[in-house]
């Protein structure tokens, strides 16, 4: 058999990432690959590093995108600021915080716990005790926005907390970035990552970080070399680096960056407030659809993330059908609950490129439509003029 080319189907992504892609980043990237050491192209990474402090909001020298998905920037927060036997608490809501748990135990550090409840923001409070517990913490880690449940929680006052007790703060900013306020500047957040695929409207296989000079002191005074060589910031460096010559590291992934470039000109293009306030803006309509409908959010309002939206499934409906009825019938994807969470919410995305007014209405209309050919316990004829109204408003 002669395999010949793929030709994905044309779907609209509204689950926890990806999440649709901008047509502009595609087109970007499917312009000439040049040299990883051309001038040009190093001209062009300049830019996407002063672009990303714009997205962060910070002044951080070292802000550059490390070339591998969300989980690899989390492992280089991880990897460069942990040492063996340092103390690390990890405030957990969710299943990402299990992975930062993973990566400090990885480096050979103690990981201390502290849980909140699933679909809850991390409760300040409990962070604040364990560091009284702890003192000889060295880092706090936290997920601002919990992609898993769809709860934010508040990265200024648990930032502020750590640094009261002389720690340093890694967030998880996967989620948030683009899409939920965010000023790591402002909130002094020391080391952050994200990703491309969730609300910056670009493909997946990038991770955004940030380190401030504090963070940055901390990796160069280090005892022992970093575990990881291709996550190692001190060599990464030599390539990313300010004004010193660039030397070769890694090939760095060329297209992908044309099109995380293309993504941050969008962004910066429409206003970083501006993003914000789209989110906001379609998570309220979306909302007014779906409780039109008779379903319920599973987060507490003040706690909700507008770009991840968590939806409690109806007693006696089969989640799995549900899901491959709106992918087959709408060509529409929305997420699977994960961990403790898995067949009990859907999880509709509203991030960057796929945040609009069409996509809310599309997702209405084809979870309603489902929902009423399975015979569930929906309203019926309600949620579109729900969601148009808050759209007017
Ligand atoms: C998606 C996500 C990650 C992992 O990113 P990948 O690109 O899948 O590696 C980490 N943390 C959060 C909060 C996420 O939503």
């Amino acid at each position: 058999m002669k395999i010949g080319s793929f030709h994905p189907p044309q779907r609209t992504l509204m689950g926890p990432g990806p999440s649709d892609v901008s047509p502009r980043v595609l087109e970007a990237m499917s312009r000439p690959t040049l040299g990883h050491l051309d001038p040009v192209f190093v001209a062009m990474m300049d830019e996407v590093k002063a672009l990303l402090k714009y997205a962060f909001q910070t002044g951080n020298e070292l802000t550059m995108p490390v070339s591998a998905p969300g989980s690899a920037g989390m492992e280089t927060c991880f990897v460069n600021l942990v040492e063996p036997g340092d103390k690390v608490i990890i405030c957990q809501n969710g299943v990402f915080g299990g992975r930062m748990k993973e990566n400090v135990e990885r480096c050979g550090g103690i990981a201390v716990m502290v849980q909140d409840e699933w679909g809850r923001a991390v409760d300040p409070q409990k962070l604040e005790d364990a560091l009284k517990a702890n003192r000889d913490a060295k880092i706090v880690a936290f997920v601002h926005a919990e992609t898993s449940t769809g709860a934010v929680s508040d990265a200024k006052t648990l930032a502020e907390i750590a640094h009261r007790y002389d720690c340093l703060v890694i967030a998880d900013a996967v989620t948030s970035l683009a899409g939920s306020p965010l000023k790591v500047g402002e909130w002094k957040i020391d080391a952050i990552y994200s990703g491309t695929q969730k609300c910056l409207s670009c493909t997946p296989g990038l991770s955004p970080v940030s380190f401030s000079d504090a963070a940055v002191e901390r990796i160069k005074s280090r005892k022992s070399k970093v575990q990881s060589w291709f996550l190692d910031l001190n060599l990464v460096m030599g390539y990313w680096g300010g004004n010193a010559k660039r030397a070769y590291h890694h090939t760095a992934p060329i297209n992908a960056l044309y099109g995380l470039h293309e993504a941050l000109v969008i962004l910066q293009d429409e206003g970083l407030e501006n993003a914000w306030a789209r989110h906001r803006k379609h998570h309220l309509a979306l909302r007014s659809g779906i409780e039109a409908m008779g379903l319920a959010f599973v987060v507490p309002e003040a706690e909700r993330l507008p770009q991840l939206n968590a939806i409690a499934i109806p007693e006696g409906v089969d989640d799995a059908a549900v899901r491959s009825m709106l992918l087959s019938d709408w060509q529409l994807e929305i997420g699977a609950g994960l961990g403790a969470m898995a067949g009990k919410v859907w999880r509709i995305g509203l991030m960057g490129h796929a945040c609009n007014p069409r996509n809310v209405l599309l997702c209405l209309s084809a979870l309603e439509d489902v929902l009423v050919r399975l015979k569930a316990p929906v309203k019926r004829g309600e949620a579109l003029a729900a969601a148009t109204g808050s759209l007017m408003a």
